[in-house]
């Protein structure tokens, strides 16, 4: 089925989320949806604000293909990691325990203004509560060279799972790989656009790939893209509503191989969400989980939590200015 600019400004419906913690500076996000006659379900469109239309028209084709393409699952549960933020080691177990159970943590390091000693205390912390746990960290691209060769060395004494997007660019993260070997590097930020993440895995830059559904056009072009590359895949979110979530979490569950836990337990970070049930993680015996359902979308929901009309408007007009960008197999 391809859609017409008329019938996607027709459904087009804009909510307004506040978030329950501030993230990447949004205090609310700004999510389109889209529902109506011939459609099977509602159908997330997010790209972040500041988005040019030719990056959003990716995300928007994402969003029309997950109306018709369903992959086939593999599992029914996907499990999920929790997150802490850079914090004081004396915080460290409050927030933490927010997540309730889990096997897996991803720790913010690199955090501006903090020192590496802050990260190996936060690291230690972590390690020292929870001898089991599966840890990794995500610097966001904030070390440079020396600087992450030298946190690697001193972060690996606490048996890292893999260290994400330590430096910024691609090719100082392949450099990085070839100095010190001992902890596995993913990237993230590195992989926006559908073609990254086969540069990633030609420069052998990292050893795993973040990846996440809407960015690289939905989720078949994603497991095609992650089976072109060879490279582990975990599946991440792009701090979606619960109807964007269970995109990723049928990305997650249709991958053959699935050795890290998700990136999938965002849903916390909203204030508020658009479905019956939220898409939040459940202990399910051996791992923090999400199942792979498609959640019902509660429409008094939508209407409660719509953006306001100037907000409507400025997504309307953005529709228009990514239509131009559609690929011509979603768009007539
Ligand atoms: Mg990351």
């Amino acid at each position: 089925m391809k859609w017409t600019l008329p019938f996607a400004l027709e459904h087009l419906r804009v909510v307004s989320i506040p978030m329950a913690v501030r993230f990447r500076g949004v205090e609310t996000r700004e999510v389109a949806l889209f529902n109506g006659d011939g459609l099977t379900g509602w159908a997330e469109w997010s790209p972040f604000l500041e988005y040019e239309p030719a990056e959003a028209a990716t995300w928007l084709a994402a969003c029309i293909r997950s109306t018709v393409e369903r992959p086939t699952l593999l599992r029914d549960r996907v499990p999920v990691n929790a997150s802490l933020p850079a914090v004081a080691p004396e915080r460290v177990q409050t927030v933490l325990a927010r997540y309730g159970l889990w096997r897996t943590v991803k720790i913010k390091v690199a955090e501006r203004g903090q020192s590496l000693e802050d990260d190996v205390a936060r690291v230690r912390s972590v390690r020292e509560q929870h001898p089991e746990a599966r840890i990794r960290i995500d610097a966001n691209g904030g070390w440079d060279l020396d600087q992450a060769e030298r946190a690697l060395r001193a972060l690996s004494a606490f048996d890292l799972e893999y260290a994400e997007q330590p430096v910024a660019a691609v090719d100082e993260l392949a450099q990085l790989r070839r100095r010190f070997d001992a902890v596995p590097i993913a990237a993230d930020e590195s992989i926006r656009k559908a073609a990254d993440p086969l540069r990633v895995a030609q420069l052998g830059a990292a050893d795993v790939i973040v990846v996440k559904a809407q960015p690289l056009g939905g989720v078949r072009r994603a497991l095609e893209i992650i089976a072109e590359t060879g490279l582990p895949a975990v599946v991440s979110s792009a701090l979606e509503t619960s109807v964007g979530l269970a995109e990723g979490v049928q990305l997650a569950a249709a991958l053959d191989d699935l050795p890290y836990d998700c990136g999938l337990a965002t849903g916390a970070l909203l204030g508020a969400d658009v479905t019956y049930e939220r898409m939040l993680p459940t202990w399910d015996g051996s791992a923090a989980v999400l199942p792979a359902i498609l959640p019902t979308v509660d429409e008094h929901l939508v209407d409660e939590l719509a953006a306001p009309r100037e907000r409507q408007e400025h997504w309307r007009e953005r529709l228009r200015q990514a239509w131009q960008h559609l690929p011509a197999d979603v768009a007539d």
